[in-house]
């Protein structure tokens, strides 16, 4: 029924946080205000105010619009040379308390005067421009005007700072009028469905479209008449303390006119409108003096009142103030906490207050509605708005400060684009092979398969999140098939980080069981392992761990050949046999799988735990080995681009924490900015910054938030998926353990969002690097291939692989750039490159 046009957008309340000096008006009340309000830190008194109320004489409320500005630009200046701050420019806040449509903050364009306001000139004008413009005309101070309010808002903000569930507004003063906070994806007018928006619901004017007819009397037709816009805020002059002593006065005229009261005397006063005033009505109310006083006050009219008169004054004015109670309660149907009320005039009507508070548990009876009284709440409010307002405009630029970091330019991009270059040529250098950093080990792999790989394979995977091992039939023919048993196994982390000879005890264990299994633990099978840790290869069957990445650890395994460990730990086990014919990379495994199915593919890229590529480099090239015929994979072993610092001037405070809580400090930092065992950890340093800046979380760090891990690269998934609204942001937060706000999820949103763009984006210049690479050994102008992935970020993150795309088709724009999918890249790939040494040699042999 009551239709909510006129809005304020905030997403926000007050944190505590706030502080600093702010001016605040207040028009359009029974007094113009102009206050100064000091927000500090100080627990006692948090809140300051100086305060000094103008006259408005009656020819400018009844003026022009250009007449009305001047007066309140003069008032201000007048204001601001008494407390000695004319030459400081403070954030103002306006509590502009009539209807007003609002797209923004700071604007507010007024669609019609109420009360006792007739400006000309001023209606759908945007009440901030005319004051700005009046103010600057003057020339001799500035002032920044930062938000417009609505009584009502200012009286729920100020009663908000000292309670944080109050969440609703009523004004019953001059006016009446009411806000509360709104569910955005409500509000039809606003887009967005995020969080939630103060909405004035302006409800003086409910009964205009004549929904009150029934209950309106003679008296408030007659009262509308008279009024300054009849047919106008219908509800309003039913209830609001304007117009009830003239509904008494008019009431008492009747009566009299009857002979029911002052036995039919009725004087000049009587007659005259504004004679009875809501203050004589709240004071005729009162039980104990109100009968004394009522006599007093009809005296003053000359009606010479008596006894029974009083008492039959006194129940008129009950009841006209009761209906008012009433009404106002009826309309109030939130289901909110706290609700808070004001204002002079009724403030003394304790009564009145009483009634009301009674009249509304009754009609929602399922709610636990509190009322808290405001002290000076339009004005102060308008200081808190622009108090928070102004919090917000200073975290919002800091905290765009701290992202900006993390936003690359097209030219850093290409300039790591290049530098990944200088890596690779330094990497395959015989001489710079040694220091360099992207060593671009050789795979011993030298091409991919062309469908004639036959037979039956076992294959292992280790360096992911799972160890698995599997059983893979390829079948070679105008029918290709590929079948695959696999069953996985967990590492427990202290075989992770124990010794060698417990993981490759571990590992031979797991393979046992898995041949039972399958019922073949007499087969000897050829076995491809895909090890997905830096090696280098003498041979397809000879890898040398360099070192560990990723969450392993153990001892007594770098610089040795992981091939050898796995064929110790076989005879160790004495139960079964296995030829171990190739050590592979996942890389490898999943350019491989891709090129299966399409032979264009030749570069291999795995975003997962880690991040790696690899892609068939001339032999002529790759100085480590002897050759110079045909062609080679190298497993570039990306992950440990920028270990020489070359990466420093884009890597951020968050990346340098990140890495020096890991296992491997100093190694890895390109992975550490792009691969999904980091990102979480990005994310989670960089809200423990801002939480410490008191930007989020109420500037409280919870032990949660100081738990390593605990944002695992799936939450970001989750929280960037567009499917998802803010409430869900915060539920997911909330599981977390992070009990957050609707804005704190905005600013937890758009961090994740800005670390996983920047590492889809350095891993975009990477691989632009790679295939720019490839093309210009074949001399070509035009490169068209295929880039084979896997990994779980690559694959379910909701932004990464578009952004990444983009980034490699804007870096490499001479290459024609096809990704494909792998399904299982890392079991499938390591038995059809078994298979393909088995043809190339070792099972020929
Ligand atoms: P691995 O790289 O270990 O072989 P995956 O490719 O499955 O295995 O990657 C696992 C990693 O992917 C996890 O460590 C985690 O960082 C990340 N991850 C898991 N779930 C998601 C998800 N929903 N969105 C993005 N990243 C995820
Ligand atoms: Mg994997």
């Amino acid at each position: 029924m009551l239709l909510m046009y006129f809005f304020l957008r905030y997403f926000f309340f007050s944190n505590l946080t706030e502080k600093g000096d702010f001016l605040a008006l207040d028009l359009g009340g029974s007094n113009f205000r102009i206050l100064r309000v000091k927000v500090t830190q100080d627990k006692k008194q948090p809140v300051q105010m100086e305060s000094l109320v103008y006259e408005t004489p009656e020819d400018i409320i009844h003026g022009s619009g250009t007449q009305l500005f001047d007066h309140v630009a003069e008032c201000l200046g007048d204001f601001m040379e008494k407390q000695k701050i004319k030459d400081k420019k403070l954030p103002v806040g306006f509590t502009f308390s009539f209807p007003c449509a609002q797209t923004k903050l700071d604007e507010a364009v007024l669609v019609t005067w109420t009360k006792k306001f007739k400006v000309s000139g001023v209606e759908g004008m945007d009440v901030v421009k005319l004051l700005n413009k009046a103010i600057k005309k003057r020339g001799d101070y500035e002032a920044d005007i930062m938000a417009v309010v609505n009584d009502t808002t200012g009286t729920m903000m100020t009663c908000g700072f000292d309670d944080q569930r109050c969440e609703v507004g009523i004004i019953i003063g001059t006016g009446t009028n009411a806000c509360y906070m709104e569910e955005l994806r409500h509000i039809d007018l606003v887009e967005g469905d995020e969080g939630r928006m103060c909405i004035n619901t302006e409800w003086g004017a409910f009964g205009d479209d004549g929904s009150l007819e029934d209950l309106r009397t003679e008296f408030d037709r007659e009262i509308d008449r008279g009024s300054l816009n009849p047919g106008k805020q219908l509800f309003e002059k039913m209830a609001s303390g304007m117009f009830m002593g003239e509904l008494v006065r008019l009431i008492l005229v009747k009566m009299a006119k009857e002979g029911l009261l002052f036995e039919g005397r009725i004087t000049p006063e009587l007659l005259t409108k504004g004679k009875i005033e809501t203050k004589h009505v709240s004071a005729i109310e009162k039980s104990k003096e109100g009968l004394t006083k009522c006599k007093e006050i009809l005296t003053r009219l000359g009606v010479e009142p008596s006894q029974e008169d009083c008492v039959a004054v006194q129940h008129v004015c009950t009841i006209v103030s009761f209906r008012s109670a009433n009404l106002i309660a009826s309309v109030q149907k939130s289901k909110q906490l706290v609700i808070s009320s004001i204002h002079p005039p009724f403030s003394s009507l304790c009564r009145y207050a009483r009634r009301l508070h009674k009249t509304v548990r009754r009609l929602v009876p399922d709610s636990d509605v509190r009322f808290l009284l405001s002290e000076s709440g339009s004005a102060k409010g308008a200081a808190m708005v622009t108090a928070v307002a102004y919090r917000l405009a200073d975290q919002t630029r800091q905290i765009a400060q701290t992202l900006a970091e993390f936003r690359l330019s097209k030219a850093q991009l290409l300039e790591v684009k290049k530098r990944m270059r200088t890596e690779i040529e330094n990497g395959l250098g015989k001489k710079t092979h040694d220091s360099a950093t992207v060593k671009m080990l050789p795979t011993y792999v030298r091409s991919t398969p062309d469908g004639t790989e036959n037979g039956d394979f076992l294959a292992l995977d280790l360096g992911g999140t799972n160890f698995r091992v599997l059983l893979v039939k390829i079948r070679s023919g105008k029918r290709r098939t590929v079948e695959m048993h696999n069953k996985i196994y967990a590492i427990p982390i202290e075989v992770m980080q124990g010794t060698g000879e417990e993981l490759f005890d571990h590992i031979v264990y797991c393979i046992s069981d898995f041949l039972d299994y399958m019922g073949m633990k007499s087969a000897r099978l050829p076995l491809g392992f895909t090890f997905s840790f830096p090696c280098h290869q003498k041979s397809l069957d000879a890898g040398i761990l360099v070192n560990w990445t990723k969450g392993f650890k153990c001892t007594d395994c770098e610089g040795e050949d992981v091939v050898e460990l796995l064929r110790e730990g076989i005879k160790r086990k004495e139960e079964f046999d296995l030829d171990v014919v190739a050590v592979v990379n996942d890389t490898v495994g999943t350019m491989m799988t891709c090129a299966y199915e399409e032979p264009t593919c030749e570069v291999g890229l795995i975003a997962g735990t880690g991040s790696n590529a690899c892609y068939m480099e001339e032999m002529r090239n790759i100085e480590t080995v002897e050759g110079n015929e045909g062609r080679m994979c190298v497993n570039m072993e990306w992950g440990a681009f920028g270990d020489n610092g070359c990466l420093d001037d884009i890597r951020t405070q968050y990346d340098r924490a990140v890495d020096e809580n890991s296992l491997n400090e100093g190694k890895q930092r390109y992975e550490k900015m792009c691969s999904g065992m980091y990102l979480g950890e990005i994310v989670r340093n960089i809200l423990i910054d801002l939480t410490k800046r008191g930007f989020l979380f109420r500037g409280k760090i919870s032990e949660t938030l100081k738990t390593r891990g605990i944002f695992e690269t799936k939450f970001l998934s989750q929280i960037e998926s567009d499917r998802l609204a803010l409430l869900q942001v915060r539920a997911i937060l909330q599981q977390l353990g992070l009990d957050s706000t609707c804005d704190d999820s905005i600013i937890v949103k758009e961090v994740c969002s800005t670390v996983s763009r920047r590492a889809a984006q350095i891993c975009g210049a990477g691989m632009a690097g790679v295939v720019d690479k490839i093309r210009e050994n074949r001399g070509l102008d035009h490169l068209d291939v295929t880039v084979g992935v896997d990994g779980t970020l690559y694959k379910l993150h909701p932004h990464f692989s578009r952004i990444f795309h983009q980034t490699v088709k804007e870096l490499a724009p001479k290459c024609n750039v096809n990704f494909l999918l792998s399904e299982d890249g890392s079991g499938k790939g390591a038995a059809l490159i078994t298979a393909v040494g088995c043809l190339q040699n070792v099972c020929i042999a």
